[in-house]
C-alpha cells in the first residue's frame, strides 16, 4: 500500500518506519527542513530504542522516504495519516492549527479519492473539522478516519509493532476494510482491531490517557495517607494490584506524571468536558494532585535543609520524565531543579540520554556529568527523579563516601528503606516512613 505520514515526530516517524517495515511504500513528510535533512542523512532526531536500524534498513530499501514536499507526498499515496503535534492552547484545549493546516494542504493537493486518518490526539469532533477543511478545497471523495496512537515513548517501536489493540473510527466500510488490511501484520497474535464510530475513537484516546493519569494521582493520594499512617504504600500497591479487577500497572506513586501526553491530554479532556457540559471534577482533582506531587521533592528538601539553600549542593539523578527517553516535556525535574537554583543551591546532574535536552533548559546553570557517581562529590544530598535501571543498584558504600551527608530524596521508591537504614542513609521516599538514623 502507498502511505503518507504527515508530521515526522515521535509518532509519525515510528508509524512511518513500522508501516514501511511491513512492506508498504511510505513517505514521511514534515515542514521542518532541518529534521528531514537529518533523516535523509540517516540521522535519527530522537532517542527511541530500535528505531535507528528500522529507519536505516527501510531507507536503504527505498520503502521509506522523507520529504518536505507535502503536496507531492499527498498525490503519491491513497492513505494519508496526520501525525502533527496538538500542543495545549492557553486554555488547555488541544491546539488544532497544525492538524487543520495539514487538512487544507491535503485538500489543495488531492487529485483523487483519499483516506485521511487523524493519528494525532485530537478532541471529539475534530474529524468533521478535518473533513470540512479538506472539502473546502476539493470535490474529490475523502474518507476521514480516526486512528489514535497508543505507543509509549521508550517502547514506541515495540508498541507499534505489537499493539495491545488498534482503534479505528471510520466513516465507511471501505475505509474500515483498507485500514484493517494495513494493520493486519501487526495483529497476527490475536490482538484486537476495534472498529467504532469516529467520535468514540477520538474519546477513547483521551479516556485511556486520563484513566492512567487518574491511577497515578490516586496512588499519590494513597501514598500521602500511608505516610500519615506510618504504612508502606508498596504493600498497599501489591495488595490492590493483585486484584484482577484492578491490575498492577500504573499504580506506582512518585513525583508525578509528566511527558508530552498525560498532562496535555488530561487538560484537553477537562476542557472538552466543560465545553460539552459534562462534569470534569474527577480529572480536575487528578491534575491538582499531580501539580502538588511535582513539588514533593522541593518541599522535602526545604523541610530538611531550610528555605535558603545558598551554599548547598545537590546531586540529581534522572532528568527525563521517565526512563528510556530523552523527553523532558513536563518532567518533574523541571520543577525541582529551578526551585533548588532559585533557593541558592548548585546542582550536579546526570541522565543517561537527556543531558543534551536538559542543556536546552538549564544551559550552564547546572553541571552535567557523564558518570552518575561524579555528581555526588561534596553534595549535601542525592535527589532522584527517574527510575533508570543503573540507578536501581548503585554502590551504596561509594554513595555514603562521596556525599557530604548521606541523604537521599528518592522520588521513585528505588530502594528498600531497611537497606538504606543499614547503610546509614537518611532516606526520604514516597508513601513510606522517612529513615533518619540521627533522629530518635
Ligand atoms: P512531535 O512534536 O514529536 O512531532 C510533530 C511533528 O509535526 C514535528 O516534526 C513538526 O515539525 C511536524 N509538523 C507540524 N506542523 C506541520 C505541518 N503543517 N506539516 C507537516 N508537519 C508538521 O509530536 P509527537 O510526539 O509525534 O505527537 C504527535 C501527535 O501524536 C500529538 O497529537 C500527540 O498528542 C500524539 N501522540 C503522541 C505520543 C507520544 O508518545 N509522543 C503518543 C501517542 C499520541
Amino acid at each position: 500500500m502507498k502511505v503518507t505520514v504527515i508530521g515526522t515526530g515521535y509518532v509519525g516517524l515510528v508509524a512511518g518506519a513500522c508501516l514501511a517495515e511491513t512492506g508498504n511504500d511510505v513517505i514521511c513528510a514534515d515542514i521542518d527542513v532541518a529534521k528531514i535533512d537529518r533523516l535523509n542523512g540517516g540521522e535519527i532526531p530522537i532517542f527511541e530504542p530500535g528505531l535507528e536500524p528500522l529507519v536505516e534498513s527501510n531507507l536503504a530499501s527505498s520503502r521509506l522516504r522523507f520529504t518536505t514536499d507535502i503536496p507531492a507526498s499527498v498525490k503519491a499515496s491513497d492513505i494519508i495519516f496526520i501525525a502533527v503535534g496538538t500542543p495545549p492552547d492557553e486554555d488547555g484545549s488541544a491546539d488544532l492549527q497544525h492538524v487543520l493546516s495539514v487538512a487544507k494542504s491535503i485538500g489543495q493537493a488531492m487529485e483523487g479519492e483519499k483516506i485521511v486518518i487523524t493519528k494525532s490526539t485530537v478532541p471529539v469532533g475534530t474529524a468533521s473539522k478535518v473533513r470540512d477543511a479538506i472539502q473546502a478545497e476539493t470535490n474529490h471523495t475523502v474518507h476521514v478516519c480516526s486512528n489514535p496512537e497508543f505507543l509509549k515513548e521508550g517502547a514506541a517501536v515495540d508498541d507499534f509493532m505489537k499493539p495491545d489493540r488498534v482503534v479505528l473510527g471510520v466513516d465507511s466500510d471501505y475505509a474500515g476494510n483498507v485500514l484493517k488490511e494495513l494493520y493486519s501484520p501487526f495483529v497476527r497474535t490475536g490482538n484486537a482491531i476495534h472498529i467504532m464510530d469516529i467520535a468514540a475513537a477520538e474519546i477513547t484516546k483521551y479516556a485511556a490517557n486520563s484513566m492512567l493519569a487518574t491511577r497515578i494521582s490516586f496512588m499519590n493520594s494513597i501514598a500521602q495517607l500511608c505516610e500519615a499512617a506510618g504504612a508502606d504504600v508498596g504493600m498497599v500497591r501489591n495488595g490492590i494490584g493483585s486484584d484482577s479487577r484492578i491490575g498492577s500497572a500504573f499504580l506506582f506513586p512518585g513525583v508525578g506524571y509528566g511527558g508530552s501526553c498525560f498532562p496535555k491530554d488530561v487538560k484537553a479532556l477537562i476542557r472538552t468536558m466543560k465545553e460539552m457540559g459534562s462534569d470534569a471534577s474527577i480529572l480536575e482533582a487528578v491534575e491538582a494532585v499531580n501539580e502538588r506531587q511535582k513539588w514533593l521533592l522541593v518541599d522535602r528538601i526545604k523541610a530538611r535543609f531550610g528555605e535558603n539553600l545558598a551554599g548547598r549542593r545537590f546531586a540529581v539523578w534522572g532528568l527525563a520524565f521517565k526512563p528510556q527517553t530523552d523527553d523532558m516535556r513536563e518532567a518533574p525535574s523541571l520543577v525541582t531543579i529551578p526551585a533548588l537554583l532559585e533557593a541558592g543551591a548548585t546542582v550536579a546532574a546526570h541522565d543517561p540520554v537527556a543531558m543534551e535536552e536538559a542543556e536546552r533548559h538549564f544551559g550552564q546553570r547546572i553541571s552535567y556529568h557523564k558518570n552518575y557517581y561524579d555528581t555526588l562529590s561534596g553534595a549535601d544530598a542525592l535527589v532522584i527523579h527517574t527510575e533508570w535501571l543503573p540507578y536501581r543498584r548503585p554502590d551504596f558504600p561509594r554513595l555514603v563516601e562521596a556525599l557530604k551527608t548521606p541523604v537521599v530524596f528518592d522520588g521513585r521508591n528505588l530502594y528498600r528503606p531497611e537497606k538504606m537504614e543499614t547503610f546509614g542513609f537518611e532516606y526520604y521516599s514516597v508513601g513510606r516512613s522517612a529513615i533518619n538514623p540521627h533522629q530518635e
